[in-house]
């Protein structure tokens, strides 16, 4: 019973910013900045420590969708940051891996 699982299935119905064969680009419910996305594979791997080498080529897309829906959402030139907690320290709440993608404010420096 995984949330973005649930989401990939169609159990769960997100607002949903752009879908393919790999992965799920969805607004964030509890945004952090005037924008917020998720970008979401649509295999599980629950974090970032269960990555695999095979996994290299969806993690790179992972960072084309992200550059992509900040493109279309008029934030690319302005900028944007791209986000990936791991476990407990990071503050990681769904265990299935998802890159954040937080734009429309001036980010701080170094991270909270
Ligand atoms: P994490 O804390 O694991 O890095 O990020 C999980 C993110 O998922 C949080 O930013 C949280 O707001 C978001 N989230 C949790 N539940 C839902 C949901 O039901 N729908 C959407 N769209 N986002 C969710
Ligand atoms: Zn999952």
């Amino acid at each position: 019973d995984c949330l973005f699982c649930k989401m990939v299935s169609g159990d769960i119905k997100p607002d949903l910013l752009h879908a393919d064969e790999h992965l799920l680009v969805i607004r964030d419910i509890n945004p952090q900045a005037p924008f917020h996305a998720l970008v979401i594979p649509r295999e599980h791997i629950a974090t970032l420590n269960d990555l695999q080498p095979e996994h290299a080529e969806l993690v790179g897309r992972m960072y084309l969708a992200a550059a992509a829906v900040a493109q279309a959402q008029g934030h690319a030139s302005d900028g944007y940051r791209t986000v990936m907690n791991c476990n407990r320290l990071a503050g990681q709440t769904v265990f299935h891996i998802h890159l954040h993608v937080l734009a429309g404010r001036a980010m701080h420096w170094p991270p909270g």
